[in-house]
C-alpha cells in the first residue's frame, strides 16, 4: 500500500513547509505531526476526487486517546488543544459514519456567501457557470436518488438490485478493549459489500467480500475480482442492477467495463443483462451504508476484532441475513484482455468515462449501451471496446477463466512491519490470536 505512506509524506511536507516561518512550537509541532502519522491515516478512496489531500483515521481512534497517549509515551508535554489544532493543520479526520458532506454542495455555498447569487437560477446568475453547474448536479443527484428507490420498490422475478460499495478505513487489530498501544502500522482490512436495495432485501442476503491487504490490495482489479465472484453467485438470474459510487476510479473504467461484457458472455453466468447505474458524486446514499454501519457498532460492542477471522465473524453477524464471500489470493486476478486508448479513439461517438451514469451490458452483444443522465428520457449510445483481433479471439469457444491471470500467493506485508506488529502484538494476546500474525505472510 505505496500510497498510504506516500500521501502521509506529501501532506506531511506540505504542511510543514507552511510553516517555516514559525520556529517556536516547532519541535513539538513535528512530534505531534509524527505521532499523528505513527497511527497510519489513509486516503479515503472514493473521496480521492472531490478531497484529495483529506486523511482520514480508524474510527476506533479519539482525540483524546490519541493525546493521552502522546502524553504518556513522548518526552514532552502539549495541550489537548494544540494537539487537536496540529491534527486539523494536517487535513487529517476521523471517519463518522453518514455524515459525509458532498464537496461539489459545500462549494456552491460558499461560492453563494460569496456572490451574493441565489440557490435557484433566475436572470442575477443564469450565465454563472458554478450556479449552472451546481444546478445541473442538484438535478442529477434527483434524478438518481428518485431512480435508486423506484428501482427497490417491486422485487421483479430473477432479478436483483444491488448496492456496492467498500467500507471504509478498517484497520487490525481494533482498539477497543486493548490497552493504550502504539501501533505504527496495522493491517487493512476490506469489505467489498454488496447490500440488496429496497424490498430486494427482503429476498437476497447482504453479500460482503472480505480480505486483508496481506491477501491483496484494493486495486481496480482487485475491486473487479469481487464483483466477478458477486456475480457468478447470482449467475442463474436473469438481471442483476448494481447502484455504485461515481467518484470511485475502481467502479469506473474501461477494463471494468470489458471484462463484465466477457463475463456475461461466457458460460460461467446465465444472466442475460447486467445493469450499472452511478449516484451522482457526493450523493451516494444507499443499502451498504447502513450495512456499514451495522458493521462498525459490532467491532464497538462484539468483543475484540484481533485478526482477519475475528473481522469476517462480526461482518456476518452484523445483520441478519448475511453472506460472507472471503477472498483467497487465488480469487484475485487481472485480465489479459483490456481496453486500448486506440480502440476508444476509434469509437463514434468517443464515449467519455466521466460522463456514463448508466450501462447496460447484455448477454449475445459485445457492444455496451450507456447514457449520461439516471432521467428516464435520457438518450442511448452504444460503444464496442474491443479491438478487430479481440473480437476474433473472443468469438469463437472463447475460455474466460483461460484470459485470467490469477494471483498465486498472498501478496504478504513487509518483513520489517510485521516483525514490529508482532512485537507490539504478542504480550497483549492468546495463543490462537497470535497465530494469526505470526503466520502473516511477508511481501516478497
Ligand atoms: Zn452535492
Ligand atoms: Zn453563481
Amino acid at each position: 500500500m505505496l500510497y498510504r505512506c506516500t500521501d502521509a509524506d506529501v501532506e506531511f511536507k506540505r504542511s510543514t513547509s507552511r510553516r517555516g516561518k514559525h520556529k517556536r512550537g516547532t519541535a513539538k509541532r513535528e512530534a505531534v505531526q509524527a505521532h499523528i502519522l505513527s497511527h497510519n491515516p489513509t486516503i479515503s478512496h472514493y473521496r480521492r476526487e472531490h478531497a484529495p489531500n483529506r486523511l482520514y483515521l480508524p474510527s476506533d481512534l479519539c482525540e483524546k486517546r490519541m493525546h493521552q497517549e502522546f502524553s504518556e509515551t513522548c518526552n514532552m508535554k502539549v495541550s489537548y488543544a494544540f494537539y487537536c489544532r496540529v491534527m486539523k493543520d494536517m487535513n487529517i479526520s476521523l471517519v463518522k459514519l453518514g455524515h459525509e458532506q458532498c464537496e461539489c454542495c459545500v462549494a456552491a455555498i460558499q461560492h453563494r456567501k460569496q456572490s451574493g447569487h441565489q440557490e435557484q437560477l433566475t436572470e442575477q446568475n443564469f450565465s454563472c457557470a458554478v450556479c449552472v453547474a451546481f444546478t445541473q448536479h442538484i438535478r442529477a443527484a434527483g434524478e438518481s436518488r428518485s431512480a435508486y428507490r423506484e428501482d427497490g420498490e417491486i422485487v421483479s422475478p430473477k432479478t436483483v438490485v444491488l448496492a456496492v460499495d467498500l467500507q471504509k478505513v478498517i484497520q487490525i487489530p481494533r482498539l477497543e478493549g486493548l490497552k493504550s498501544v502504539v501501533f505504527s502500522q496495522r493491517l487493512l482490512a476490506f469489505n467489498e459489500t454488496f447490500a440488496p436495495v429496497g424490498k430486494y432485501s427482503q429476498k437476497y442476503p447482504v453479500i460482503a467480500c472480505v480480505w486483508d491487504e496481506a491477501i491483496s490490495g484494493r486495486s481496480a482489479y482487485d475491486i473487479l475480482s469481487c464483483f466477478h465472484q458477486v456475480l457468478l453467485r447470482f449467475k442463474d438470474l436473469d438481471k442483476v442492477t448494481l447502484w455504485l459510487d461515481n467518484c470511485s476510479a475502481q467502479n469506473k473504467n474501461w477494463n471494468f467495463l470489458i471484462h463484465l461484457t466477457l463475463l456475461i458472455n461466457s458460460s460461467l453466468v446465465q444472466l442475460k443483462e447486467v445493469v450499472l447505474k452511478y449516484f451522482e458524486s457526493g450523493h451516494a446514499f444507499m443499502a451498504a451504508d447502513s450495512f456499514h454501519a451495522a458493521v462498525e457498532k459490532g467491532m464497538h460492542h462484539g468483543g475484540l476484532v484481533i485478526t482477519t477471522p475475528d473481522f469476517i465473524s462480526v461482518v456476518g453477524k452484523a445483520k441478519k441475513n448475511v453472506e460472507v464471500i472471503s477472498l483467497y489470493p487465488n480469487d484475485f486476478f487481472q485480465s489479459s484482455i483490456t481496453v486500448s486508448q486506440y480502440t476508444l479513439n476509434l469509437c463514434r461517438p468517443r464515449p467519455y468515462i466521466e460522463a456514463i451514469k448508466k450501462v447496460v451490458l447484455k448477454k449475445g452483444s459485445y457492444e455496451f449501451e450507456y447514457s449520461s443522465s439516471l432521467g428516464t428520457t435520457a438518450p442511448i449510445n452504444r460503444c464496442n471496446l474491443f479491438s478487430k483481433k479481440q473480437q476474433k479471439l473472443v468469438i469463437d469457444n472463447f475460455d474466460l477463466d483461460k484470459t485470467l491471470k490469477r494471483r498465486k500467493s498472498p501478496c504478504g506485508i513487509d518483513k520489517d512491519r510485521k516483525t514490529t506488529l508482532l512485537n507490539t502484538l504478542r504480550p497483549l494476546l492468546e495463543e490462537t490470536k497470535a497465530d494469526f500474525w505470526t503466520n502473516l505472510p511477508e511481501s516478497k
